[in-house]
């Protein structure tokens, strides 16, 4: 047999390489060892969730922001980038409105903006917790003080999703301004789980300058820092950022990437990506298929969505579009997979 199987042998064992064996697991790749990795993927998220599909409304609450992570649309520097923010209220009505659709998890992400302090979102948690008891509140709001992630964990927000982007000092840098360090991301991370919220970290698959190699220490990152969920999706270039003529990541990779990171932390929480779903038209069955157990269709009023620009093309209607919820539940049992309104929350 050879290398690459025995690779992927060892890690469903093991749930375990170096990181050299990461970067040979990927640049070695071949048909064989990605239907290795599907099936066992498949093998052991069945075991854990069965065939359950964990959907989360995702309500993009603003897409101002004080970064200029250089891959993203709605970055601080886009002087084209037409800028909007939800009010409190509004958020509560979409939070309403995904109630009564099923979603018993609501995902408030958006850039960073100075507008949110945690005494806006500490009200904002509180109204949604007493109105929704049962249902989960996830933040995706970027980096802030450990006090602050504090705060709003004790106003009841249960999760935090805060990519860690690269595991990578050096392209860190290549992906981020001076002002933005790999180690600040990384400290928040950590503070975010000691504080007790379910974390999720994650990177772009073919980010720019990205090869096997920082690849393989992402995976060995999360195989670390045993995040409770994993946000990865290819990267999609911007118009308007001096990314605009890369290539996009491929799904691919990113379905790969999936079926490994299964492996590695076989309860992970694992979405199949709107950036997936918008390179490629089955990219969201495509990564359910690959071991991911989660979607998160897009809950923002329709006005707003198109203004939460953080690659071209951004997809958000039809099956993306929580209210077409349907839609999704049809796709997912075409391929064997059942849509649940749940919380959803890792199984430890
Ligand atoms: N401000 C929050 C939310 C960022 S947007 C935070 O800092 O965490 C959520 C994710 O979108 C980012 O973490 C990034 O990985 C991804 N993203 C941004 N630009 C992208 C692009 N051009 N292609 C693909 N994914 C992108």
């Amino acid at each position: 047999m050879n290398d690459v199987i025995l690779l992927a042998e060892k890690l469903y064992k093991n749930h375990s390489l170096t990181v050299n064996e990461y970067e040979k697991l990927i640049s070695q790749r071949t048909s064989e060892s990605a239907k290795y990795l599907t099936e066992k993927a498949d093998e052991v998220r069945k075991a854990i969730y069965g065939n359950k599909v964990f959907v989360r409304g995702l309500i993009e609450i603003s897409n101002i922001c004080k970064n200029d992570c250089y891959y993203c649309g709605i970055r601080g520097g886009n002087v084209n980038c037409e800028r909007y923010r939800l009010t409190p209220e509004e958020i509560f009505l979409c939070c309403k409105e995904g109630y009564a659709l099923g979603f018993r998890t609501f995902v408030l992400q958006g850039g960073e903006d100075g507008f949110f302090t945690d005494e806006v979102l500490c009200d904002l948690i509180k109204k949604i917790k007493n109105l929704f008891p049962e249902c989960a509140v996830t933040l995706s709001l970027g980096e802030r003080s450990r006090e602050s992630y504090q705060k709003l964990y004790v106003s009841g927000a249960d999760r935090y999703l805060l990519r860690h982007e690269t595991a990578d000092e050096w392209l860190y840098k290549k992906l981020h301004p001076e002002n933005m360090s790999l180690k600040n991301r990384m400290e928040c991370l950590k503070n975010l789980k000691g504080i007790g919220f379910q974390t999720g970290c994650g990177f772009m698959v073919g980010a720019p300058y990205q090869t096997a190699e920082h690849i393989a220490k992402d995976l060995k990152f999360i195989e670390e820092f045993k995040p409770d969920m994993c946000g990865i999706g290819p990267f999609v270039p911007h118009k308007d950022t001096k990314f605009k003529s890369n290539e996009h990541g491929s799904a691919e990779l990113t379905c790969y990437l999936l079926s490994i990171i299964r492996l590695i932390h076989p309860n992970i929480l694992l979405p199949a990506t709107t950036a997936l779903g918008t390179i490629d038209p089955v990219g969201r069955e495509k990564g359910i298929l690959s071991g991911a157990n989660v979607v998160m269709p897009n809950l923002s009023p329709e006005q707003v969505r198109k203004k939460y620009d953080l690659y071209d093309n951004k997809v958000s209607s039809g099956a993306e579009s929580a209210m077409q919820r349907k839609n999704l539940e049809k796709r997912m049992e075409k391929i064997g997979f059942k849509v649940v309104t749940a919380r959803g929350d890792v199984i430890k």
